[in-house]
């Protein structure tokens, strides 16, 4: 048996590094060979486009476009179709890896993808957004498909393309393949509960989190970072069941109060306001505070849910929370973990914390699949049920191997997909 050195840490405020970093620390402590480190760590097919559009201005532009898929030993592949000026097919590669832990961590039959186009979404019409999701599609005819790689939205992309995206390939197959992609509208398919979902998973690691260090619900506070999909669901779902939510943010500034902050009304006022909570000290009282304010805050639960990088080794060591609970993909950087460890402090990973999104997305299909509709109070019944049982699971392995909830979540992810390769074998 040979064992792995770790990879260096090229940037450690990068948190695909950082995701890397604790992916070998897992594959160390799991004793796993050279052999299916490689196994694990290749990407399994990847495949780069050149997608000509004809522009409003009736020029041709050609983009770039990307489709990783870094393993299908579980399963088809799952992964979000990210939009951005600075996608790269490094950074898709690293996102696709992300996707197999996640996918792996609850148990979901799916093997992780990502995919991509540098593009800029904000300075596109929509006519030239559709002409390149169509086309896109198209180019990757042979690498989507129900039983194979099933896309999703991810920055940039919202339920409007992944319709565009389901229509295209439907069309090419003369029938309509709804299962082909997640996350889109309800009329076409869609899932009840996927716009809550992340949220949901996250008040659900929450209150296990909270019962295994024995804090009452009614008696715990809280503090979230972020008030999007993820933090406001979060937030809502939690003062739902009895927590007090102390402080919120957004990119407008973060928002106190003492008594408590009326999370129905800020979401609100959020909606009525651009998506934006500027202002809502002055018309609800609250005080407003500091970024660093927020994370620091003496509360029992912290959840940043805004975006990666947030929790880095000198908040790491102001922090006064006992339980964190990642909503964000990467919001701690690998080289705070020690002091959060150091200080007692639980953190629930973001491959388990934040998976309840791909989780309804996988219900999404089955749904698609069995052509049948389930009701939202199913969703959540079988939802709610996952994320437990992935925390147990995750949980018990920090016990048994006397590490953190986040190395064990890698454990018991790169454990079932190695033991998956091991039985179906290879060449
Ligand atoms: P979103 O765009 O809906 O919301 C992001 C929120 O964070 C906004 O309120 C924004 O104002 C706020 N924000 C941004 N920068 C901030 C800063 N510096 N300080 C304070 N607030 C800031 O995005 P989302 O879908 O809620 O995603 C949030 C995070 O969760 C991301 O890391 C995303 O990758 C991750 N995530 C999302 C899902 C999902 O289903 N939406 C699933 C898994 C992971």
């Amino acid at each position: 048996m040979s064992y792995i050195e770790p990879a260096p840490i090229v940037d450690k405020d990068n948190p695909l590094d950082s995701m890397m970093s604790r992916f070998d620390e897992a594959v160390r402590l799991l004793g796993i060979d050279e052999e299916m480190y490689y196994i694990l760590k290749v990407p399994a097919r990847q495949v780069v486009v050149g997608l000509p559009i004809t522009m409003d201005n009736g020029k041709i532009k050609v983009f770039e476009g990307y489709r990783v898929i870094h393993s299908n030993i579980l399963g088809p592949a799952k992964g979000g179709i990210r939009f951005a000026p600075d996608v790269n097919l490094d950074e898709i590669k690293a996102l696709a890896a992300w996707m197999t832990w996640k996918c792996a961590v609850v148990d979901i039959p799916y093997g992780g993808a990502k995919g991509g186009i540098a593009c800029n979404p904000r300075e596109m019409s929509a006519g030239e957004m559709e002409r390149l999701v169509r086309t896109y599609t198209n180019a990757m005819l042979s690498v989507f498909g129900p039983d194979r790689d099933i896309p999703a939205p991810d920055m940039g992309t919202g339920p409007r393309e992944m319709a565009w995206l389901m229509d295209e390939y439907s069309k090419a197959y003369g029938m309509t393949i709804n299962a082909v992609v997640t996350g889109k509208p309800l009329v076409l398919g869609g899932s009840l509960g996927r716009v809550e979902a992340t949220g949901r998973g996250v008040m659900v690691c929450t209150m296990t989190g909270l019962e295994k260090l024995r804090i009452n619900p009614y008696k715990a506070t809280c503090a979230v970072q972020g008030f999007g999909n993820v933090g406001s669901h979060a937030a809502n779902l939690l003062d739902e069941r009895g927590v007090k939510i102390l402080a919120i943010s957004d990119l407008s500034g973060a928002y106190y109060c003492q008594k408590g902050i009326d999370i129905a009304k800020a979401m609100e006022y959020s909606a009525k306001n651009n998506n934006s909570l500027e202002g809502i000290d002055k018309a609800f009282g609250y005080d407003k505070i500091s970024n660093e304010e927020l994370l620091t805050l003496q509360v029992d639960v912290l959840v940043p849910a805004a975006k990666e990088d947030v929790i880095d080794e000198e908040i790491a060591k102001k922090l006064q929370c006992r339980l964190i609970v990642e909503g964000a993909n990467g919001p701690t950087v690998a080289d705070a973990d020690p002091i959060i460890n150091e200080k007692g402090i639980m953190a629930v990973p973001d491959i388990l914390a934040n998976a309840g999104g791909v989780t309804v997305s996988y219900f999404e299909w089955v749904q698609n699949r069995l052509g049948y509709k389930w009701t939202l109070e199913r969703i959540n019944r079988r939802s709610d049920r996952i994320m437990k049982d992935a925390f147990d699971r995750v949980y018990q392995t920090s016990l048994d191997y006397k590490v953190s909830l986040r190395i064990a979540a890698y454990i018991v992810a790169i454990d079932k997909v190695a033991k998956t390769y091991k039985y179906r074998g290879g060449y």
